[in-house]
């Protein structure tokens, strides 16, 4: 992707572990990498389809001398975060942060942190089988597109579909969520779950139906396993109630294991049934 890129940006600044340092202050210098598509702006000239590096230096400047941080993580946090919730043309940044002058009292030309972030696609499944169904799955959309950092992109329509497994229990309405968040996965975990809870406490909720769950599908075309979380979703060839609101919204994703795309596995499923 095409790049705009900002080397030793210098400020001063008040941050750091010590008292002397919130005192004294001392110089930081940033480095950003700024991804973004920069051919609309090259094929007409025109600012107002780029990112102005001019104001971009400024936004740091005004961050790193304004606000005081114990750690360079978090400055290049911050920096990264406001710069990608800011503009929207940006993708994804790197961001450095250097510190010539950290009193470590060693001789060193610079320490520093570099990270990178950005945006993600990530698909999630929502389901409901309680109390007021339709209520629920919308209340999952709102919760989420309230974050600051996630936006709902894409809904399918809401499908009823009957209960799998052998508890009796009512049918479900399930639907499939497009989204673009800077959360980690497990971060973004974590914020599902969270939604899962507030949705749980409006009524008192008897084993097995529930009034929300919430799955993570896909996050880019990540591969994940760890004790909480399995990305792609391992159900997910298995379950119809997945992959028609998911055929509707993203027919020509493909799982990065099988590499079928949606309507295939659906398809297949559908056969095998
Ligand atoms: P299910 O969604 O299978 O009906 P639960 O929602 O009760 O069951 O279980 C969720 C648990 O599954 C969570 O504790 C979570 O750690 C784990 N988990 C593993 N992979 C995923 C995933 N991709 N999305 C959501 N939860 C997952
Ligand atoms: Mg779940």
């Amino acid at each position: 992707m095409d790049q705009i890129i900002i080397e030793n940006l210098e400020i001063f600044g008040y941050h750091g572990v010590f008292e002397e340092e919130a005192f004294l202050g001392q110089k930081f210098i940033v480095d950003a990498r700024l991804y973004l598509d920069t051919r609309p702006a090259g094929q007409t000239d025109d600012l107002t389809q780029s990112l102005d590096y001019g104001e971009v230096c400024q936004f740091i400047k005004k961050l790193v001398e304004t606000e005081r941080y114990m750690l360079i993580e978090k400055i290049a946090e911050e920096i990264a975060s406001g710069l990608l919730l800011t503009y929207d043309l940006l993708q994804k940044v790197e961001i450095t942060v250097k510190k010539p002058w950290a009193p470590v009292r060693v001789h060193l030309d610079t320490v520093a942190v570099r990270i990178e972030r950005g945006w993600h696609t990530v698909y999630l499944s929502i389901g409901s089988n309680m109390g007021d169904k339709e209520g629920y799955l919308d209340f999952a959309i709102d919760r989420l597109n309230a974050l600051p950092d996630t936006k709902v992109t894409e809904v399918s329509d809401y499908i009823e579909t009957e209960p799998y497994g052998d508890v009796e229990q009512d049918n479900f309405l399930n639907g499939a969520l497009k989204i673009q968040t800077l959360k980690s996965p497990e971060e973004l975990l974590d914020t599902t779950m969270a939604i899962e809870q507030e949705a749980h406490r409006e009524r008192i909720v008897h084993w097995g139906p529930r009034t929300l769950d919430l799955d993570l599908l896909f996050y880019d075309d990540q591969i994940l396993g760890t004790k909480r979380l399995i990305v792609p979703h391992p159900e997910i060839e298995k379950r119809s109630f997945v992959l028609v609101p998911m055929a509707q919204i993203a027919p020509w994703l493909r799982h990065p294991v099988s590499k079928s795309t949606i309507k295939q596995l659906l398809e297949e499923l559908n056969a095998e049934q």
